[in-house]
């Protein structure tokens, strides 16, 4: 017994050490994030560059980055959270997780309805959700908005990805905001409807239906249709901007906020505003294929490629706030 006590205290002891042979430096950086290594190493190397700091990091996702910082608590060696999805930075703030940060640096480089009312989490990089289709069998004239979707003639023609992935809670929550319950409800009745299959557990899962045939239509991230389209130009799909006459196209970001207890929040805030730079948004928006959140900086001639669009502006915590009131009500309408 003894010795698997030890032996469990040695595993701890490693663990806590990520794989490392040294314990972290005191003065070190360190970040939580979900963002992959190799979107997120060159900003971070960059970073080290130009100011000498060094960080560490651990990448996991969301949930479990949330839950480490929880069990922490005020003994926690992160100093920032960075994730995708304001839900999912929602549910830090919601948990006492992260600090308010005041900062004109901030405030100039990531536009209000990106940033947390209450300040603690900001914007990095926009991503859009919007109507993916065949090239081949839809007409883009007979395409205009995700409530759309919901009409007769989609009927067995629309893909939609499982309604358990935070990004159609998120789509979902900003329609009951703009809509209310009982049209929402109304909107997601008819594309469960429409279903040509089962859902799908991926963007790139449910392009390859359309592609195969199975379906028209589908509602997915841009830049999944991005990867696609580079590995194979040739594929007949082709993005259609929703919702350009009212609303605007769904977004939302990744982003980042400065945990609670953080042990250097004052490094940790250099690090935040210098993310919003010019550089590091070229760098976290590029290999992704996203949107640098400061309006200064264009994204890649690829995503530009493929058109400017109007965004929504509803502050994008709204996909935080009511996401309970999307889960609970897609559950009602039977989208899976
Ligand atoms: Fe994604």
């Amino acid at each position: 017994m003894r010795v698997i006590g030890l032996l469990a205290g040695a595993l701890v002891a490693l663990t806590g050490l990520w794989g490392c042979s040294e314990p972290a430096a005191e003065e070190e950086l360190v970040v939580y994030t979900s963002r992959n290594d190799h979107l997120i190493k060159p900003v971070f190397d960059a970073y080290t560059e130009a100011t000498g700091e060094k960080i560490r990091y651990i990448t996991d996702n969301a949930a479990a980055l949330t839950a480490r910082l929880q069990a922490e608590g005020e003994r926690t060696p992160a100093d920032m959270l960075i994730t995708v999805d304001a839900g999912n930075l929602w549910n830090a703030a919601d948990k006492e997780l992260l600090q308010p940060v005041e900062s004109v640096v901030l405030k100039s480089n990531v536009p209000a309805s990106l940033t947390d009312p209450d300040k603690q989490w900001f914007g990095l990089t926009i991503r859009a959700r919007t109507i993916v289709y065949s090239s081949e069998r839809v007409d883009p004239s007979a395409l205009s908005s995700y409530e759309n979707l919901a009409a007769p003639e989609w009927k067995g023609r629309l893909c939609l990805r499982t309604s358990k992935k935070v990004y159609n809670q998120s789509l979902v929550a900003t329609m009951i905001k703009r809509l209310g319950e009982e049209k929402t409800e109304e909107i997601v009745r008819g594309w469960v409807a429409n279903l040509a299959t089962d859902v799908f557990s991926n963007d790139t899962a449910l392009m390859e239906a359309i592609v195969a045939g199975q379906c028209d239509v589908g509602i997915v991230n841009t830049y999944y249709y991005g990867r696609m389209k580079r590995d194979n130009p040739q594929l007949p799909l082709s993005l259609f901007w929703a919702n350009q006459d009212d609303s605007g196209v769904h977004i939302n970001i990744s982003g980042a906020g400065i945990t609670r207890h953080a042990p250097h929040p004052e490094k940790a805030r250099a690090l935040l505003e210098w993310m919003t730079q010019p550089q590091a948004q070229r760098l976290l928006a590029d290999r992704n294929m996203e949107y640098p959140v400061n309006t200064a900086v264009k994204p890649t001639a690829e995503v530009q490629s493929w058109g400017d669009f109007k965004a929504d502006d509803l502050n994008v915590s709204v996909a935080g706030a009511l996401q309970v009131d999307a889960v609970k009500l897609m559950d009602r309408a039977g989208y899976r």
